[in-house]
């Protein structure tokens, strides 16, 4: 949209909560305004003298912004390159980025006898001036006075969020599967979720509109004003959420009065649809940054023309989950509560963490920057496909079938059955059709969320009082084969009342971190334990 068309946001103040209202300014951050100011003395604030910092510089080896090709190859994406990079014979690779304690010009360099003195809680200037600048040429909000705000990570930037937004005893919107501990860390406020249903898209626009219409305020309480949702990569489904999705999305939030809270850790990390091995071309992606970054589904920050979207970024997934670095990008009224939040629990993101990142995108620019996560995009593509490509062949599964799972409407759909070598099954239906597990190939993400179809058990195997549950019992035997998945009961947004029965489980099984041939060797053993326990 272009800017001079866009609009300020409209005063959604209506949605802050009584802890976010009392939020006062803290009476010494109140003089923030003086800082910087030539010649002054000030011997107002509790600062210790910079010359007792024990760091006099400190400096870090970053990769290049190009390291890691974009051509998905199973070799390169092996990671095990990585190495040979600290074993310094490819040190050019690298280059050596330092922060000095002391600069000329303190106000456009970093340097630490800023950096890690105290400051305002909204960041380093420099950092803040990058995230604006990324905000607006990658996710393009629709209103004029968007305003970042550094938290420090995403469970951080929710944690404020749901602080800043709901009272305690409220609910607030989000996918039947989500995140767990976005459920857990509003817990213990007496706030709880409410379950929209899902589809291959994610979260369904038609099922929202309806828990908001039939909402019946004498029995549910206050209507959720809330909606948490993780829209690319989408945790655990590893579905993602498109520019039509979203946008249906974002007008029943219009009509309902809906504050969305994107938590959005996985959207570089867009692979598109899985295309089977036989047909996959091994071949660099040679769209240009700018071509790459046209073809990713957008943020909800696309559509929100009135300021009602915070959404939150983390450089856990791109840099490192440990830099504890992240921002929320919402109306200047909520950010400026989240900043008085800010100023009372973190004060600013460490030190440190800030100044090393914020000199390495300066160093990378943006577009270095956009490379670097083109490039980890590709990481994550090959290391989807070689996943699926394992669990396929290892499930003896030779093509995708259209979906008959509703959760899964109208997509392609692969289901596994029992091995057919290895004799008679004792399925309910006697049959080696019985289908044993499906799941869609995640488009997004780190995971793949496999269905399994415990009612296709045979009768005398399902479960008896007091017995613990299909899914459980096979997650313990995969878990004691070798292999730690996580069981689908853990990510219901409801756990008391799960979107599906027990004779229908779940896992997600993450492809991020083991290497190729572990996720091999993973795979065999799933499938392995998946078959016996079908037909025990
Ligand atoms: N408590 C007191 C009494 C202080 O004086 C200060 C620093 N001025 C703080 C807390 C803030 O401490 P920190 O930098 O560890 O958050
Ligand atoms: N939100 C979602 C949906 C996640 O999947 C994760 C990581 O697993 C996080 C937040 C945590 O992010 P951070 O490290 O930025 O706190």
């Amino acid at each position: 949209m272009a800017s001079e068309k866009r609009q300020k946001a409209i005063d959604l103040s209506h949605h802050l909560s009584d802890i976010s209202r009392a939020r006062e300014t803290s009476p010494l951050k109140g003089l923030g305004k003086y800082f910087g100011r030539p010649g002054l003395i000030s011997l107002a604030g509790g600062l210790p003298s910079e010359a007792y910092f024990p760091f006099s510089g400190i400096s870090g080896d970053a990769l290049v912004a190009d390291s890691f090709s974009l051509k998905p190859t199973e070799q390169e994406s092996s990671l095990s390159w990585i190495w040979k990079l600290f074993s310094r014979t490819n040190k050019e690779k690298t280059n050596t980025i330092t922060i000095p304690k002391y600069v000329e010009h303190p106000a456009e360099d970093v340097n630490l006898a800023v950096a890690l003195q105290y400051g305002m809680a909204t960041g380093l200037p420099q950092l803040q001036k990058f995230i604006k600048e990324f905000v607006e040429k990658i996710y393009q909000p629709a209103y004029e006075d968007c305003t970042v705000m550094v938290h420090t990570g995403n469970t951080d930037g929710w944690s404020r969020c749901m602080q800043t937004l709901m009272n305690p005893g409220e609910a607030f919107l989000t996918e039947e599967w989500t995140y767990p501990s976005a459920v857990a860390s509003s817990k213990p406020y007496g706030m709880h979720a409410v379950p929209v249903a899902m589809d291959k898209d994610g979260m369904n626009p038609a099922a929202l509109r309806k828990v908001l219409a039939e909402w019946d305020t004498t029995t549910q309480g206050k209507r959720p004003h809330v909606l948490y949702t993780v829209p690319v990569g989408q945790n655990p489904v590893g579905s993602t959420m498109g520019a039509t999705r979203k946008k249906a999305i974002y007008d029943v939030c219009v009509e309902f009065d809906i504050i969305i809270v994107e938590d959005d850790p996985y959207f570089f990390l867009q692979q598109g649809e899985y295309v089977p091995k036989a047909s996959r071309a091994d071949t660099a992606d040679a769209s240009s940054e700018d071509a790459w970054l046209a073809g990713l589904a957008p943020s909800f920050l696309r559509f929100d023309y009135q300021g009602r979207v915070v959404r939150l970024d983390t450089f856990s997934k791109y840099i490192a989950p440990g830099s504890r670095l992240g921002w929320h990008t919402c109306n200047p009224l909520f950010a400026e509560r989240l900043e008085r939040q800010g100023e009372t629990s973190a004060q600013a993101p460490c030190g440190f963490g800030q100044s090393l990142i914020t000199t390495l995108l300066n160093h990378w620019q943006m577009d270095g920057y956009t490379r670097w996560l083109h490039g980890l995009a590709i990481q994550y593509k090959a290391r989807r496909d070689w996943f699926i490509d394992c669990l396929a062949e290892e499930l003896h599964i030779e093509a995708a079938t259209s979906s008959t799972v509703s959760f899964w409407k109208d997509c392609v759909v692969y289901d596994a059955y029992p091995k057919r070598s290895t004799g008679w099954l004792m399925s309910e239906k006697g049959s080696v059709d019985t289908k044993m597990l499906s799941f869609v190939p995640p488009t997004s993400g780190m995971f793949v969320w496999i269905k399994v179809h415990f009612d296709n058990l045979p009768a005398y195997r399902r479960i008896g009082e007091g017995d613990e549950s299909p899914e459980i019992q096979l997650w313990t035997k995969i878990a004691d084969a070798g292999v730690l998945i996580s069981p689908g009961w853990f990510f219901a947004a409801d756990v008391e009342n799960p979107p599906t029965d027990e004779m229908e489980g779940h896992f997600r099984i993450s492809f991020s971190n083991a290497d190729f041939d572990t996720l091999k060797k993973a795979a065999q053993i799933i499938a392995r334990e998946t078959d016996k326990f079908f037909k025990a």
